[in-house]
């Protein structure tokens, strides 16, 4: 084993000796790294490396690209690969595979090669690094082979990067410890589900519940006092030795979507344990009291209302909802009763803002911004606000054969005109999206011009004044548009949520944090709905991002991180605890 000192001492010679297996058959690389040394963290080697990668020029990219070699390809079966990909591809069953499985990845290697120009390259020993099993491997081949050139090159080499970071653990003998417990524990809890395939775990089902009595275990075995409260939150209480001590809290919410990923919202809560896990075991106290939400409901999947959990810690939950039906008939008192709860005690659930410091949320990002920029993590700088609207079409059906061009009033024609109106005009400003994601022709026949139709609106920005300009425009283009061509419109707001703008203060001490990992502390915007959405009606709040795998993507079971950067975050959010400083005020 290597130490990151031995790296940083040694003669340039060793240097590049030391890490040539890292990247395939590219001694430029550390060659160009040596120079940057001495680093302070293997994060920040990691980074180096990458970066002399980002900087090189587009054939030397290629160049290392195309030093590697196919999957399950010829050079595998004639043993000419490398000690470590021979290793690596062994390690997915590469060389234990089926004819069938075999043929398969020779067919996709040609087709991706002469699309490409360049082998696919894809980390095998996956997220855990413990392997992808060869479905996997071959799903991923296929789903990739679609996409645009561009964006594959940048998949390769973010591919060869998490290669390269494996390597490097092995090299250093880095474990990531709280990663992997987080990735494990997230697995545990994935395999509760409302549905036989994927995972959907809404508001007080049998899987909901189950997946609450577990993080209540888990908590407890982590030294933290813990309960299920009214509303089917699971908090876990860290005590400071201080008794009259404010209170930190910090978690995310456990129920999904339908068909979601395990990630989004249960790594805030994972992480939050496993870091008070080691605190625990290492008998650290802090000098204040920590406290972990495992949020019940955020999603809104049941009972169509959003935020439950938070709503009721913030003292605003809304009892009228309790009356409120699922797509069963069952109304939400009735399934709190059912899971044991007593709604009636919701109101006292509400935390008084006094007794509190803030509130600090760890989330995976649900896009693809840290991903292109190879960051681990990112520092939320303000969650985005949203206006949403249902807007109604009316305009005249008729005859689509008899009725010129010129004497239409057509909905459809309108509603297709409001969408290109809507993604120029929330193209104008950088933090600002707006989104037209339902657009139905209601009653709509092939023979008819649409004489009705239905579109939602939704346009979200990082401060009020961007977004509520956007939307005056955005209506009043609807009007414009509506006029001309004789359609009556109806616009209904359906929501309106101000952007929730992070606390400087503790986004710097988790910048600070950040710093001393050995990762650059880079902000960003939260277009995303969190938790600490509802809580910074309350209190200060930050939010730390963990870069999402497969080109961003969440709300699906596609969603992915890797042990690595659940490490990293985790080790942040542990240091940030322990270097916590409350505010002057
Ligand atoms: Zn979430």
């Amino acid at each position: 084993m290597t130490t990151l000192s031995e790296l940083n001492n040694c003669d340039l010679a060793t240097f590049v000796d030391t890490l040539h297996g890292i990247y395939e058959h590219s001694p430029w690389i550390p060659q160009r790294v040596a120079m940057l040394r001495p680093f302070a963290t293997a994060n920040a080697l990691k980074l180096a490396l990458q970066s002399v990668v980002s900087a090189a020029s587009d054939d030397e990219q290629l160049g290392l690209i195309r030093a590697h070699p196919e999957l399950a390809g010829k050079a595998a079966i004639a043993g000419t690969l490398t000690e470590e990909s021979t290793g690596e591809q062994a390690r997915a069953g590469l060389n234990l595979c089926s004819a069938e499985e075999f043929a398969t990845l020779q067919q996709l290697n040609t087709a991706y090669n002469q699309r490409f120009g360049f082998p696919f390259i894809l980390a095998v020993k996956g997220p855990h690094g413990r392997g992808l099993s060869r479905a996997a491997i071959i799903e991923t081949f296929a789903r990739r082979l679609k996409n645009q050139a561009a964006d594959e090159q940048a998949e390769c080499l973010r591919q060869i990067h998490r290669i390269a970071e494996l390597r490097l653990n092995a090299l250093l003998g880095i474990e990531p410890q709280l990663g992997n417990t987080i990735m494990e524990w997230a697995d545990v809890l994935a395999e509760w589900s409302d549905d036989d395939d994927g995972l959907t775990c809404a508001y007080l089902t049998p899987a909901h519940r189950k997946t609450a009595a577990q993080l209540l275990a888990w908590m407890t075995a982590a030294g933290m006092q813990a309960e299920i409260d009214a509303v089917g939150n699971v908090v876990g209480r860290y005590r400071s030795e201080t008794p009259d001590a404010k209170t930190l809290i910090t978690g995310s919410h456990y129920d999904t979507v339908c068909n979601g990923g395990k990630y989004d919202g249960r790594e805030g809560i994972l992480l939050a344990i496993a870091v008070v896990q080691q605190l625990h075991l290492r008998g650290e106290k802090l000098p204040f009291h920590l406290e972990v939400i495992g949020f019940a409901e955020e999603e809104g999947v049941r009972f169509k209302s959003t935020f439950l959990g938070s709503n009721a810690v913030i003292g605003a939950f809304d009892l009228a909802l309790l009356d409120k039906a699922d797509a069963s008939g069952m109304t939400m008192r009735d399934a709190l009763i059912v899971a044991g709860h007593d709604p009636r005690v919701i109101p006292a659930i509400g935390r008084n803002p006094d007794d509190l410091l803030g509130y600090v949320e760890v989330h995976i990002e649900q896009g693809p911004v840290l991903l292109e920029r190879n960051l681990p993590v990112g520092i939320v700088t303000s969650i985005a606000g949203s206006s949403r609207y249902q807007v109604e079409l009316t305009g005249v059906a008729s005859h689509a054969g008899t009725t010129p061009m010129t004497m239409r009033r057509d909905a459809a024609a309108a509603a297709a005109e409001i969408v290109l109106m809507v993604e120029r005009r929330c193209s104008q400003a950088s933090s600002l999206v707006g989104t037209v994601g339902q657009l139905q022709v209601p009653h709509g026949s092939v023979n008819v011009i649409p004489g009705a139709c239905r579109l939602s609106l939704d346009i979200r920005a990082a401060d009020d004044a961007t977004r509520d300009a956007a939307v005056a425009e955005v209506l009043r283009d609807i009007d414009a548009i509506c006029a001309r061509r004789g359609i009556e419109v109806q616009v209904e707001r359906a929501v309106c949520a101000p952007a929730a703008p992070c606390a400087p203060w503790l986004m710097r001490q988790l910048a600070q944090a950040t710093e001393r990992a050995g990762v650059p502390a880079f902000e960003l915007l939260s277009g995303a709905g969190h938790d600490a959405m509802a809580m910074a009606r309350i209190t200060d709040v930050a939010m730390l991002f963990t870069r999402c795998g497969n080109g961003g993507i969440s709300h699906n079971p596609l969603e992915t991180m890797t042990a690595d950067d659940a490490e990293v975050s985790a080790q942040i959010f542990l240091d940030f605890l322990r270097h916590f400083q409350p505010p002057t005020r």
